[in-house]
């Protein structure tokens, strides 16, 4: 099947929102079922948030519904994404994917650590209702107030689709779209789920494996919820080039404080 198989009815941006939505709730139930049968334990390293599933669900849906599915029916109709060709060959697939990752982690850095986390537009922009969770339910990664959700989630997934359409990359590749927002899916609910895949891994004598532990770790952003002032990228599947780039990565802000500890006391 390609999107030019699609009825009229069903324009290819709101087909790759239902498979958002499918992955996002599919895989956050498994991570819900996982806290409450205690599957996994090992590798749940936070005590499970005071929000429950039932008080985080409301909010997510309508950003989801309200935000997300107009954004991209909106950036369809403009023809500037899930246009152009229906197969995109292997190199467009990895440019674009390359591509996604690194604009995803320029926005969203610019709108999370320049602008949201700016203390006179905390409050007023809404981020603070993000922040009262504590990155220990996965459904949480979309529990945001409208602003946010519209500059932590849809921009930074949507401008840079627009740029890599515009390169050749993306069109109307359903494999593209598809493994697209199920990745990302995936890495926001992971990263606020309280577990942690690399705790094994990470105590490892193996370098290769303790390599590996850092690429799946989810420490980064539970470091951002718990610190504030640290690791604004998306952690898990983020290139994480801004935190880096800004020293603002949670590895990177301690011993900054220590050497300046340690500069006072000379
Ligand atoms: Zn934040
Ligand atoms: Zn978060």
């Amino acid at each position: 099947m390609t999107a030019q198989d699609l009825p009229a009815w069903l324009p290819l941006s709101v087909l790759v929102w239902i498979v958002q939505m499918v992955a996002y709730h599919g895989i956050g139930l498994w991570f819900e079922w996982l806290d409450r049968t205690g599957g996994l334990a090992d590798y749940k390293t936070r005590p499970v948030d005071s929000w429950t599933y039932r008080q985080v669900l409301p909010r997510v849906l309508l950003n989801q519904v309200l935000i997300l599915l107009p954004a991209m029916v909106l950036v369809e109709k403009a023809g500037l994404a899930f246009v152009g060709p229906a197969h995109i060959g292997p190199a467009m697939f990895v440019i674009g994917l390359i591509g996604m990752t690194i604009g995803h982690d320029l926005v969203q850095y610019v709108s999370h650590a320049w602008i949201l986390h700016r203390p006179t537009l905390m409050r007023t922009l809404g981020h603070s209702v993000h922040h009262s969770t504590t990155a220990s339910r996965s459904i949480s990664a979309c529990f945001m107030s409208p602003a946010d959700f519209l500059m932590e989630i849809a921009a930074p997934y949507l401008l840079p689709l627009i740029a890599i359409t515009a390169i050749g990359s993306a069109g109307s590749d359903l494999a593209f779209h598809f493994f697209a927002v199920t990745a990302g899916a995936f890495g926001g609910l992971y990263e606020h789920s309280g577990y942690d895949f690399s705790v094994k891994l990470a105590k490892s004598d193996n370098p290769l494996a303790r390599f590996l532990a850092g690429r799946i770790s989810s420490k980064a952003h539970a470091e951002h919820h718990s610190r504030g002032n640290v690791s604004f990228s998306d952690g898990f599947g983020s290139s994480n080039i801004c935190d880096t780039v800004f020293k603002t990565r949670w590895d990177l802000v301690k011993p900054r404080e220590r050497q300046r500890r340690a500069g006072q006391e000379a």
